[in-house]
């Protein structure tokens, strides 16, 4: 057993000043209010000091981090986020990898979650392969353009099974509805989301019968089209925005580059706080364009010095949503942990500090640095060498 005294505990409406979290084994045992003296016999004790103690972050869409990718490092590139808090991630692969590296990527984020048995890696995100080569960070590399064919995809969709928690896909894409149907007869549980897509509302309704209920990354990378010129065409971010059921995910990055912080407001002001999902999209980076942006931590470029995903870890990510909008910190968990855990059907086991579920936890100050992470009820100290890590 261990008990985490005075501490202030993130629920999702509000903050519990002075509360105790009772953790048993891996399970989150009880919340208590105060610090009432009481007897916990030979359980291990910690007083948090006045730290908050939030829910372990849930990054659905990762690529990687800490010079290291899920597709060919998955165990090193968990442990990076997890010192960041990130108790629950998906290995997100994505569309520039040819149908062999797939296979190998699935094959080893799976070997790495049977030795990491109840690690962060929960599952995958399948970022491709049938997007908008037009809207991917490099349409040249795009090997998965044509047209959509079973003998393509079914070794993929097979080997993934019910580890593919999210699909994204363009709906725009001749043939994707029987490549839809294929991924939730494998999988029922999986959720289909609109990514680097110039897709129509109707396109995009058409998938919401498959469990469509995602934008990937809304406001980036996505387009629309118009009829007429001087007019203004409904793309994914629109139709995401008019769609109460739909989750957006938001890359937040410092300088509000992939969404300005205007942005970020209007899809917040929209979907509410419920709606609104924090992903990091975390690559290892190539070299940023030598005159400018070099310096900026939470950015990502492509050899081409393209801009391509960030290097964001969650904390980052909550630190940065807050000064871009004002929210308060039970308002960035939520985003961070419950509304990401509730969009891929694993809320009741993660996304909250409540009886029963995962003991999966954040120390944490005000500015979201990160000092302590619980994962599964075991304690990890970050060390001072973290952040170069
Ligand atoms: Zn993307």
């Amino acid at each position: 057993m261990l008990v985490i005294e005075n501490a202030n505990v993130v629920l999702e409406d509000r903050i519990m000043r002075g509360g105790t979290v009772i953790v048993e084994g891996d399970r989150i045992a009880g919340l208590s209010k105060r610090c009432v003296p009481h007897d916990w016999g030979n359980a291990e004790r910690f007083d948090a000091r006045g730290l908050y103690v939030g829910p372990g972050f849930v990054d659905i869409h990762v690529h990687g981090g800490g010079g290291h990718m899920f597709y060919s490092e998955p165990g090193k590139a968990a442990e990076h986020f997890l010192r960041h808090g990130e108790t629950t991630v998906l290995a997100t692969l994505y569309y520039d990898l040819t149908k062999e590296r797939f296979l190998d990527a699935i094959g080893r984020v799976k070997a790495a979650m049977a030795v990491q048995d109840g690690g962060p890696i929960r599952g995958f995100y399948m970022e491709g392969p049938y997007m908008n080569p037009a809207y991917g960070a490099s349409p040249e590399k795009n090997c998965w353009k044509g047209v959509i064919r079973p003998e393509d995809y079914t070794g993929i969709v097979d080997l993934a099974g019910g580890l593919a928690k999210v699909w994204a896909v363009a709906p725009e894409r001749d043939g994707v509805e029987d490549f839809v149907k294929y991924a939730k007869k494998v999988n029922p549980g999986a959720r289909i989301a609109v990514g680097h897509s110039e897709a129509t509302p109707e396109q995009i309704r058409r998938l919401r019968e498959y469990g469509l209920s995602i934008a990937t990354h809304c406001m980036d990378a996505t387009g629309s089209r118009t009829e007429w010129v001087g007019t203004r065409g409904c793309g994914p971010d629109e139709a995401c925005m008019l769609d109460d059921d739909m989750y957006a995910e938001l890359i937040c990055d410092s300088l509000g580059v992939h969404v300005c912080p205007d942005l970020i407001k209007l899809l917040i002001k929209v979907k509410g706080f419920s709606k609104v999902m924090l992903i990091t999209d975390s690559f290892v980076s190539g070299e940023a364009p030598p005159d400018r942006l070099k310096d900026v931590p939470d950015l990502s470029f492509d050899g081409a010095g393209n801009l391509s995903g960030s290097r964001l870890t969650m904390d980052m990510a909550c630190r940065n949503l807050v000064r871009h909008t004002g929210c308060t910190m039970e308002q960035a968990f939520l985003m961070a942990s419950g509304n990401p855990a509730r969009a891929i059907g694993m809320y009741g086991e993660i996304g909250s500090i409540a009886k029963g579920k995962r003991a999966d936890l954040v120390i944490c100050n005000e500015m979201f640095d990160v000092k302590h992470v619980v994962m599964s009820g075991r304690f990890i100290t970050r060390r001072e060498d973290d952040d170069n890590a």
